[in-house]
């Protein structure tokens, strides 16, 4: 049976007149669920009985396992049940007058970052276009602000699962209106997707999970980095950036005496120093957020703010990401990672 999100306009067209519905009808729906995103239970532009009929042909493809909200309400976190048991992680960030949704694009993950919550929970399954989609317009039902911002930052790696991604992106961007540079893909460095991603049409922002200035160092918190190097990994980030002429984020989690020295940022500067690419690189900093398999702390705020000030000093550009969402477990992971520990969730609910 196909899920709600799951399937084709050209599916949808099927099942409606199968069910005698005037022709009209599918594009009607459509534009309800994609367009005005709005609940099937809400669309009122479609017949009651309507409604209920197609509740029960197309369900979705998540049961909401567990939901959270930030202490100012402002960050809302999901964790689904989808299809074979997988564990599914959304985050849903407010600002002002926006919104951006923080999508999953596989059950668990098999790149095995060392920090990482969800390398360390094994890989289940990459998610179809459909569920990475139905995250999106989830959140939107439950948003204030409309959402504006996709980011591939929940669990997995997006460039291995690439068809499904980009199935999902295009459909974003087609038939949910989010704009292509509005939405990041953020990969730990799968240079063939990356090189994929290249010929695309859609100048979706890349986002590239470095986290250490040298191989030898990045090895230790990245094993992928043994099958594609630095240089590599550079090489085809800056092919993305040339053809869209969008800038390249470029992420680094700060763990305390790891990687965050002054030399490491010296060496990371002048590794970027040759990113000769459109909009020029930017570094994001990111706090470590502990997890139980991996001894590392954060780095205190003051040397994130030094690596910062030498990057700068660099003519880079620098922001450091505010760790919304940590009081909710809303960080890397975490609400899964808890959830299966037996822990009471609620506990943190009301903080
Ligand atoms: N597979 C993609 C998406 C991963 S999640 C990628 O690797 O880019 C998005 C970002 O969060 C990545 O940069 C990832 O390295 C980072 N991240 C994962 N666990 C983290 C942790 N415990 N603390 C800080 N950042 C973390």
């Amino acid at each position: 049976m196909s899920t709600r999100y799951g399937t084709t306009r050209t599916e949808l067209g099927e099942l409606l007149e199968g069910w005698g519905e005037p022709r009209y009808r599918a594009d009607q729906v459509w534009r309800a669920l994609y367009r005005e995103r709005r609940p099937l239970a809400s669309a009122t532009s479609l017949p009651r009985s309507l409604r209920d009929r197609l509740e029960a042909a197309l369900p979705p493809a998540f049961e909401e396992r567990l939901v959270q909200a930030s202490a100012d309400g402002l960050t809302v976190k999901w964790l689904y049940t989808g299809a074979g048991g997988a564990e599914v992680e959304t985050v849903l960030m407010r600002y002002p007058g926006r919104a951006t949704v923080c999508v999953s694009s596989q059950a668990g993950c098999a790149m095995g970052c060392t920090f990482c919550a969800t390398a360390q929970g094994g890989f289940v399954r990459g998610l179809d276009a459909g569920e990475i989609v139905e995250q999106v317009l989830r959140a939107a039902h439950a948003s204030e602000q409309p959402v504006t911002n996709v980011v591939f930052m929940g669990m997995g790696e997006p460039l291995a699962n690439f068809d499904a991604t980009w199935a999902a992106v295009e459909r974003l961007h087609a038939d949910v209106g989010i704009s292509a540079r509005r939405i990041t893909v953020s990969t730990v460095g799968v240079v063939p997707g990356m090189r994929r991603l290249a010929e695309q049409d859609l100048p979706v922002t890349l986002a590239v999970s470095l986290h250490a200035p040298d191989d030898a160092l990045r090895e230790t918190l990245v094993p992928l980095d043994r099958r594609y190097p630095i240089a590599e990994v550079l090489h085809a980030a800056r092919a993305v950036a040339r053809r869209r002429g969008r800038r390249v984020t470029f992420e680094y989690a700060c763990i305390a005496g790891v990687n965050d020295c002054p030399e490491h940022a010296g060496r990371l500067a002048g590794l970027l120093a040759g990113f000769d690419a459109p909009g020029g690189p930017h570094v994001n900093l990111i706090p470590l957020n502990p997890t139980a398999g991996f001894p590392g702390r954060a780095s205190d705020p003051a040397r994130v703010a030094a690596f910062a000030r030498v990057l700068r000093g660099h003519g880079l550009g620098v922001t450091v990401r505010r760790n919304r969402g940590t009081d909710i477990d809303a960080a890397c992971g975490q609400l899964r990672a808890r959830a299966g520990d037996g822990r009471d969730p609620s506990g943190t609910m009301a903080r």
